[in-house]
């Protein structure tokens, strides 16, 4: 194969040792994951809701729970996808494998349910609860 230079490109094996440094813009340093309590009531779901409101704020249901997901990077990853703090870096980055990550596939493949955003949330709430547009003005 070539490309459009017409040099012959250069098939990269990837591994673990390699896959962190190929990894366009080091994608699990732009977000966080908090784990919530799992949302039952419409009451709940209203305050998962006003969570969603907000920009960059996702959540989803794995085989774990529900957590909330928030895009926001982190202020110590430098412009070439290094970390600024690598020796001292929090346990959970430490934790986090690059066996099977988002530079593979996408983390939403493994949700049970995913909420990207207000919209998705809001049509799952109207969906599992009959009186949700109602919720407000019902006695
Ligand atoms: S662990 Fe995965 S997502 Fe994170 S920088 Fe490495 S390849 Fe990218
Ligand atoms: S501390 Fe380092 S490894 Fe952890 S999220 Fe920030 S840049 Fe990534």
């Amino acid at each position: 194969m070539t490309d459009e230079l017409n040099t012959p490109s250069i098939e990269v094996e990837v591994n673990s040792d390699n896959k962190c440094d190929l990894c366009e813009g080091s994608k699990c340093c732009n977000y966080i994951t908090q784990e919530i309590d799992t949302p039952r009531s419409m009451d709940e779901f209203d305050t998962l809701l006003w969570q969603l409101a907000h920009k960059n704020n996702q959540a989803y249901k794995d085989e774990d729970g529900w957590f909330l997901l928030v895009y926001t990077k982190c202020q110590f990853l430098q412009d070439d996808g290094r970390c600024g703090i690598y020796e001292t870096r929090p346990q959970m980055c430490r934790d986090y494998t690059n066996d099977y990550c988002e530079y593979d596939a996408p983390a939403e493949e493994g949700f049970e349910l995913f909420f990207d955003g207000y919209d998705s949330l809001l049509k799952y709430c109207q969906k599992r609860f009959k009186r949700w547009d109602t919720r407000f003005t019902a006695e």
